[in-house]
């Protein structure tokens, strides 16, 4: 047992110490714990909201810690709801000018010795439902800078762990003993990573040194929850620092296996870091980012060289893709688990891509009216940073589609006028194609797809371009 918090007492820390600016709190945080304490409870904001507020970062939610019971609690608020099995907490729910948010409220947990039925062989925690103290809650959290408790009504904040003193030394420390607490939950480690990532702070050497003995413990984690875990990391606005973090820690290895090659290989890591630093400048400036965009994008070098392999093995260009999508999403199920809805916009992404490259005709209005257009055109932006034997794109195909979506009909034609006549005049400028495969095409215009003895050709080059395409077209004759 680390700790059992049961003797514990919080460092009461004031306001012009903990100097949180209460903008930054969210209202109905607030009223959630206003409310509880008003039916004689106690309750706090806790956790990452804490320590955010600390920082001067805004919360991107809001958790609450109380010792009601989640029958009482959801006895407090009309719109509430129990959810959990593993923790039961209640979800409160308020709806105000824009999207609904919920503040998720739990009842001080206790700390389960490490023996008996709760915990597995390796040491890892089963069932840990069991209400304790504030202060067991306090010693059963991860992170000293994860441990604190604030009290918007006296703007206290409850510092059991010395958590203001690691903020204070930019240090992420483990509470307890390191090794137990990840062996008691492995997903400890990955978060450790997040947080350093987030904070841009140093792991102390107590809580970093057992990280690489006990990585493997990480797949003895279940799969979802892992996945959630992944996902909180890409989606941090820091993925890039936290995937370098994974890789020093010895903890890339097997989670994602592609992502793994990928970063070790030259060009491919090139447009994985590109993708990796473009989501996190798109989290970081408030703007969405799907989680099937972003494995579209960290699985995409994967892809085009699955691309490339089946159509140099005489395999014509959409099936060729078909087939590659599958290859790479099945190579992928060693490590995590991408859910099946991600999936899906992951696919629906990669098959619009070559679309892009088809100018003429009908074709351009016809891609507009898919409803996941957007993602795909944003995948084709990030494209056009890159050089085409990697999966990118020209810079000035995207130019004409950022054109083509802002226009009005007759401007619409007119760029596709300009796109034909381009194609037409300019083989070598064409979107995708290069000269040889655009002289080899000409000479045999009826024939799909060549093999590709040499292999290093890019899946674009038999790409359907503007000019192939203006051909097939009856329109265009
Ligand atoms: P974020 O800003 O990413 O939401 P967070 O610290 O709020 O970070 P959550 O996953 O929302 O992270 O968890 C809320 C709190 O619950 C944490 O701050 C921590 O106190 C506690 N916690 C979460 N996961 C664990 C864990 N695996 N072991 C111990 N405590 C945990
Ligand atoms: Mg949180």
């Amino acid at each position: 047992m680390h700790q059992t918090g049961a003797a514990l007492v919080a460092h009461r820390v004031p306001k012009k110490i903990h100097r949180i600016n209460p903008e930054l709190l969210s209202k109905n945080a607030v009223k959630v714990t206003h409310t509880l304490q008003q039916a004689g409870f106690k309750a706090y904001i806790v956790g990452g909201a804490v320590r955010d507020l600390v920082l001067g970062i805004a919360p991107k939610d809001f958790d609450v810690a109380t010792n009601a019971t989640p029958d009482q609690v959801q006895k407090c608020f009309r719109r509430s709801r129990l959810i959990g099995r593993r923790f039961q907490i209640v979800h409160v729910t308020f709806f105000g000018k824009e999207r609904p948010e919920i503040i998720e409220v739990s009842t001080f947990r206790a700390v389960l010795e490490s023996v008996g039925e709760h915990v597995a062989e390796s040491g890892r925690i089963l069932r840990d439902n069991v209400w304790g103290t504030h202060a067991e809650d306090a010693a059963r959290r991860d992170f000293t800078i994860n441990a604190m408790y604030y009290d918007p009504a006296t703007e206290t904040v409850l510092d059991y762990h010395g958590g203001m003193n690691d903020i204070g030394a930019k240090t992420i420390r483990m509470i307890g003993d390191a090794s137990k607490r990840y062996r008691e939950d492995p997903i400890r480690m990955l978060r450790a990573i997040r947080f350093a990532a987030k904070t841009g702070f140093e792991i102390d050497k107590g809580t970093r040194q057992p990280i690489a003995e006990l990585a493997d413990l990480i797949h003895d984690v279940p799969s979802a929850r892992l996945f959630d875990e992944i996902l909180k990391l890409l989606m941090s606005g820091y993925a890039w620092s936290a995937i370098q973090g994974l890789r020093e820690a010895g903890l890339h290895h097997g989670l994602l296996p592609l992502l793994d090659k990928v970063l070790d290989a030259g060009e491919g890591s090139a447009f994985v870091k590109q993708a990796l630093l473009n989501t996190d400048e798109r989290i970081q400036t408030g703007k969405s980012v799907s989680p099937g965009f972003l494995f579209a994008a960290l699985l995409w070098p994967e892809l085009v060289k699955h691309w490339d392999f089946f159509q140099s093995q005489g395999m014509p260009k959409l099936p060729a893709l078909h087939a590659a999508m599958d290859e790479t999403v099945s190579q992928q199920s060693n490590g995590i688990v991408i859910q099946r809805r991600h999936e899906g916009d992951m696919r629906d992404i990669w098959t619009m891509q070559p679309r892009f490259d088809k100018r003429v005709g009908r074709y351009p209005y016809r891609l507009l009216e898919i409803p996941r257009f957007r993602a795909g055109y944003d995948f084709m932006l990030l494209r056009s940073s890159l050089p085409s034997h990697v999966g990118g794109c020209p810079a000035n195909l995207a130019q004409w589609w950022t054109s083509f979506i802002s226009s009005s009909p007759d401007e619409q034609s007119e760029l596709m006028a300009q796109a034909k006549e381009a194609s037409n005049t300019k083989p070598e400028a064409l979107s995708s194609e290069n000269k040889s495969t655009a002289r080899r095409r000409r000479k045999r215009p009826s024939k799909k797809t060549s093999p590709n003895d040499s292999g290093a050709a890019s899946p674009f080059d038999s790409e359907t371009t503007p000019v192939s395409q203006g051909h097939r077209d009856p329109k265009q004759t």
